[in-house]
């Protein structure tokens, strides 16, 4: 059993506001000792504690937009990260107005934090951060307010060293096998050059998580949700009450749904559940009559996507 690629738990699961069963918006996604946070509602850190989460591994919080329900959570994480003597930089992402809600927070309650905040603001499409093995890309959605999805893309993994035909092509086991897997050329004793494409399969496909909420049914959330492995998409009603969530700048679950199908991700998980929602059985039956590979968000819970061996697979 290999290690999952991506590690995503639900921290918060609601809309508007908290209940019992479920906090607001904040998911946290691992990634190779990395830790990133979409969105920060109320009450963040404590479901971060319960999910026996760190603060050393957290690299950057994305904020998808201005609205309460996601952002309410941000000081006080902040506050604590500042408790917890954090030296490292802290990335923050988001829309335009961001910057402004954390510095007069912070000068209304006399804080003040000795770590660094890399905070970027973002009003049309970007790349937020980029690795030599990831890059994270914001796109605007279609909210009430200026909203921005994400999407976090590992690029393509090499293809599977192929030992037998390395043998014959007279390589030794050994320091050179790892060079070819490595990428490097290598030569051999007679002179002989073996490049690493003459022992190494196809390439294979890095992992690709999608988030995006609040956003009524877009092209963007297609294009950001592409291929993905996994997508979280909102779904704050349910199939019946397509007109109350246009107008209200949401989507149904329905539409969540068409929105996978659509964009050929592989799982989705239905986010932002309005609190009118006890049970969700008719929910994820809806959202599965589109989408069979549908699961429908609660607090805490955790989803662990793998590496595909090819794009097939
Ligand atoms: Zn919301
Ligand atoms: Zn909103």
């Amino acid at each position: 059993v290999t290690a999952p690629a991506i590690t995503v738990t639900f921290l918060g699961t609601g809309s508007g506001v908290p209940s019992l069963h479920r906090n607001l918006a904040c998911v946290a996604l691992q990634r190779q000792g990395e830790l990133f946070l979409f969105d920060c509602g109320e009450a963040a850190q404590i479901q971060f504690r319960r999910a026996g989460l760190g603060f050393a591994p957290l690299v950057g919080i994305a904020v998808s937009h201005m609205h309460g329900d996601h952002v309410t959570g941000l000081l006080g994480l902040l506050m604590s990260l500042q408790m917890a003597d954090r030296e490292e930089v802290l990335e923050l992402y988001g829309p335009p107005g961001l910057a402004d809600y954390v510095e007069q927070s912070r000068q209304a309650l006399r804080t003040h934090f000795a770590y660094s905040i890399a905070l970027q603001e973002q009003g049309c499409a970007a790349v937020l951060r980029e690795t030599a093995s990831y890059r994270l890309l914001a796109a605007p959605l279609d909210h009430r307010v200026f909203c921005l999805g994400f999407r976090m893309e590992e690029f393509p993994r090499p293809g599977r060293f192929d030992v037998a035909v390395a043998r014959a092509r007279g390589v030794p086991p050994g320091p050179l096998f790892g060079q070819l897997q490595r990428g490097e050329a290598v030569t051999l004793a007679n002179g002989e050059v073996v490049r690493p494409d003459d022992v190494l399969g196809p390439l294979r496909p890095g992992a690709v998580i999608a988030y995006c909420t609040d956003t009524r049914p877009s092209a963007a959330s297609i294009e950001l949700a592409r291929g993905a492995d996994l997508l979280i998409h909102e779904g704050t009603f349910d199939a019946g009450m397509a007109h109350e969530a246009r107008r209200k700048g949401h989507s149904t679950v329905a539409d969540a749904a068409r929105i996978a199908r659509d964009a050929g991700a592989r799982q989705l998980v239905i986010t932002h559940i309005s609190p009118r929602y006890q049970d969700v059985g008719p929910l994820l039956a809806q959202a599965r009559a589109i989408f069979p590979e549908t699961r429908i968000a609660r607090d805490l819970m955790s989803v662990e996507v793998h590496h595909r061996e090819s794009a097939e697979g």
